[in-house]
């Protein structure tokens, strides 16, 4: 016998302020849950923090039946579902991590209809027996959260969410709301179209996160840049120590970092899926309740942590995508107050993930997808213009310079770096057509600056025409057009070395019919006198 969960409250605000506590609706919400809870398809684009999940679970509350919630994030599911038994809303997960007997019953609960939420990882709904199972008590609702997963293009394509346009054909009168906080204008229409929400209503917030300090700087020392940023944004107004995320692209590094911060007297932990799931807790259990934790972290860490202090959001590698970056320093300032985000990135970081996108091992078009992502990601990063404007831009939102930003507080001088481009493309061009040899940057500035190395020697490279032509511009400035002109697609950097070539674009810079417009690299750093309140 199956029975039917009855909607619990008559209106959104009433659920509102006894279960959650909350006194107002934020933004859209109230429109988005009228909405849903009369049955109506929603597409909702809201950054991190604008507070999707009260959208679905709003008006699983008002409808009749069970709200299914179609999540990727199965670690987070756990905690999810607590966080809702604690409000008192019935809720439970079914995912591949449960022991048969913890399932059995959670399937009993749903047909004898004492389930308000129950939420489903996307593999579990692509199977005959899940489906037969839901299909067997009433639905309140389906909900996609992080619906981007569904687009190929997008920066965490996930196969298990192409089935869920299926929900729509078996269940064409169940409504579906899908979520994000990473959409463009092409994941947008994209999952639009594959989870058959073409007569969904589009809710779409502004992605501006007002209170935030964008930063970005070229990589010299990272460590010491790593220690002076946390030195002067890590305290609050009474010199006490804020908490924080510092994202490294490996484990090791996750763990180096955080010993050289505490060994300079700051309270740092690693994080990565590689430790222990006890020490994975206690990190996480330590940053969550203690105040100035600063966690060096994967990007496994934060999908789901809700902690609104965050005071700064550091990376010290590059992220792979705009998408990426903005997800992650999204996850500063959620209360509103004024963070800081920095992220320091260099020459290597270029030409080690042009590497991994080489070695990827996916097609063509997935290598062609994931190095569109880092070009944008590139651009963000030697933009002479404001951070802000030319991330919310990549979002499809025009917008007027922030003044908080480093680029509008500091505005970068740009130089005419033509000459500059001319020396370096010429000695590639040298080498490769007078001595068949290809190199990284490091030969070509020494090359350049005309050093004496034992490199140098031993290739005769002493003897090239453009031996010591650029003595001009130091070593960092050298590594800066290096890394400027990989960043504008006038160079590119092939393999496991990093040897450096020449584009299709190279020949009209070589020629003079295209002039290079490059950033000057900043020698003075952004402070944060500019902090401000939101
Ligand atoms: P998202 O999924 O969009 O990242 P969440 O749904 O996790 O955001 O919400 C972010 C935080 O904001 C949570 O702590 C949530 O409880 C809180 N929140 C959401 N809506 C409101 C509201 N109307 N009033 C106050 N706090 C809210
Ligand atoms: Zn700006």
């Amino acid at each position: 016998v199956t029975a039917v969960a009855p909607a619990r409250f008559d209106s959104a605000l009433e659920a509102l302020r006894t279960v959650f506590g909350y006194d107002a609706f934020r933004g859209e919400q109230a429109e988005i849950i009228d909405h849903v809870a009369g049955g109506g398809d929603a597409v909702v684009l809201m950054p991190t923090g604008g507070g999707k999940s009260l959208c679905y679970q709003i008006p699983a509350l008002l409808r009749e039946g069970t709200g299914i919630v179609v999540s990727p994030l199965i670690a987070l599911m756990h905690d999810q579902v607590d966080a809702l038994v604690r409000n008192g809303v019935r809720a439970a997960y079914l995912n591949s991590s449960q022991a048969p007997a913890e399932r059995a019953d959670v399937e009993r609960r749903y047909l004898a209809g004492e389930l308000d939420l129950l939420y489903v990882a996307p593999e579990r709904l692509n199977t005959e027996s899940t489906l037969q199972l839901i299909g067997r008590g009433r639905i309140a609702l389906f909900a996609i959260d992080e619906a981007h997963c569904v687009s190929q293009w997008g920066h965490d394509f996930r196969p298990d969410y192409l089935a869920l346009s299926g929900l729509a054909e078996r269940w064409p009168d169940v409504p579906r709301i899908a979520l994000t906080a990473t959409a463009t204008d092409a994941t947008h229409r994209e999952l639009t179209e594959r989870l058959s929400l073409g007569g969904a209503r589009h809710f779409v917030a502004s992605f501006d996160r007002p209170n935030i300090q964008y930063r970005i700087a070229p990589k010299s020392e990272v460590r010491k840049q790593l220690l002076d940023f946390i030195r002067t944004e890590g305290r609050d107004a009474d010199g006490r120590p804020v908490s924080g995320i510092v994202y490294a692209l490996s484990r090791a590094s996750t763990e180096r970092f955080a010993d050289f911060l505490r060994q300079n007297g700051v309270d740092a932990v690693a994080y990565h899926a590689g430790l222990d799931a006890d020490v994975r807790r206690r990190a996480q259990e330590r940053f969550l309740r203690e105040d100035g934790v600063v966690v060096v972290a994967t990007i496994a860490f934060g999908m789901g942590i809700d902690k609104p202090d965050v005071r700064f959001v550091a990376h010290i590698d590059l992220p792979k995508s705009v998408e990426g970056y903005y997800q992650e320093t999204g996850r500063a300032g959620r209360d509103g107050l004024p963070a800081t985000t920095w992220l320091a990135y260099g020459l290597q970081d270029v030409v080690q993930q042009r590497r991994m996108i080489d070695e990827s091992p996916g097609d063509l078009a997935f290598r062609r997808r994931l190095s569109a992502h880092l070009d944008a990601m590139l651009a963000l990063c030697e933009t002479v213009s404001c951070r802000r404007q030319n991330l919310l831009g990549y979002f499809g939102q025009p917008s007027e310079p922030c003044g908080n930003c480093d680029t509008c507080l500091v505005p970068p001088a740009s130089w005419d770096g033509t000459v500059a481009s001319q020396k370096l493309m010429s000695t590639i061009v040298r080498l490769q057509r007078e001595r068949n040899q290809r190199f990284g940057a490091g030969q070509l500035v020494d090359i350049l600056r005309g050093k004496q190395t034992p490199r140098v020697e031993q290739h005769g490279h002493d003897r090239l025409a453009t031996f010591g032509i650029g003595q001009d511009l130091s070593d960092a400035e050298w590594r800066g057009v290096v890394r400027q002109l990989l960043a504008q697609g006038l160079l590119q950097s092939v393999g496991e070395y990093g040897v450096l070539t020449l584009t299709d674009a190279s020949a009209e810079v070589l020629s003079g019919e295209r002039t290079v417009a490059l950033r000057k690299e900043p020698d003075r750093p952004v402070r944060s006198s500019s902090r401000r309140s939101a």
